[in-house]
């Protein structure tokens, strides 16, 4: 579905991202990312997105070269694409119904599908009583549980998750990785993105370890059993 083919990645002012990453990711899966700080993990994301470009070497979304794309179909490729950060990015004016249903009026959803579908969507995590809360009303696990309702709505095939668990603490963690988990069993693939070697145990599927622009490690034993 996803795939790096010897892709590096310099930045203008010299600072080298990336270096000659292969990798595929396959449709339904669960891939954790791991790796300190500067090892080039969000820049891996944004190549994704095709927010940069690599240097050299291909990325591609369903096998097509993502960066010969014109603006329309960068932002299909974006809807495809579910994004949450580790600041939350959640609107603060508006409750946790009206963040999401912003992002489905953003989509062209009708106000009937709003209607119905956010009430699911803030129960599939764990937010039904917190529909009419604010953000600064929500404890962080909350707001985070939020932001992946929000990333989710429109159902994209992709959910990229980038340091979410940053700012949690760890019963929170555990809260937004069973979620994720639970995500991922209803078909989306995901990508989780983080710093933190404690949290890869809980995550349990395929682990990718980057240091210093490269993967070091790919433990794939989750992909060969399915
Ligand atoms: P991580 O997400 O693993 O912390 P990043 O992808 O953010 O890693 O960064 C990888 C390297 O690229 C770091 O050395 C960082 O300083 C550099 N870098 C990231 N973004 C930029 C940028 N916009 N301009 C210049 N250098 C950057």
């Amino acid at each position: 579905m996803i795939k790096f083919v010897n892709v590096s990645k310099a930045y203008p002012n010299g600072s080298v991202a990336l270096e000659d990453v292969n990798l595929e990711i396959e449709k339904g899966e669960f891939v954790t990312i791991v790796g300190p700080s500067g090892a080039g993990k969000t820049t891996l994301n944004k190549l994704m997105l095709a927010e940069e470009e690599p240097t050299e070497g291909t990325v591609l979304f369903e096998n097509t070269d993502i960066n010969t794309f014109n603006n329309a179909q960068t932002t299909r490729l974006r809807r495809r694409i579910g994004m949450v950060f580790q600041e939350f990015r959640l609107l603060p004016n508006k409750t946790a119904y009206e963040n999401i249903a912003f992002a489905m009026e953003a989509a062209g959803k009708s106000d009937e599908e709003i209607v119905s579908d956010v009430p699911h969507v803030l129960q599939l995590v764990d937010l039904a009583d917190r529909m009419f809360h604010f953000p600064n009303q929500l404890s962080g696990g909350e707001k985070q549980r939020l932001a992946i309702a929000r990333a989710i709505i429109n159902q994209p095939e992709v959910l990229i998750a980038d340091e979410p668990t940053g700012n949690l603490d760890m019963h929170n963690t555990s809260e937004v990785i069973e979620i994720l988990k639970k995500i991922n069993d209803l078909g989306t693939t995901v990508v989780l993105t983080t710093h933190d070697q404690q949290l890869i145990k809980a995550v349990g599927q395929r682990i990718i370890s980057m240091e210093r622009g490269r993967i070091v490690g790919d433990d794939n034993k989750a992909r060969t059993t399915v």
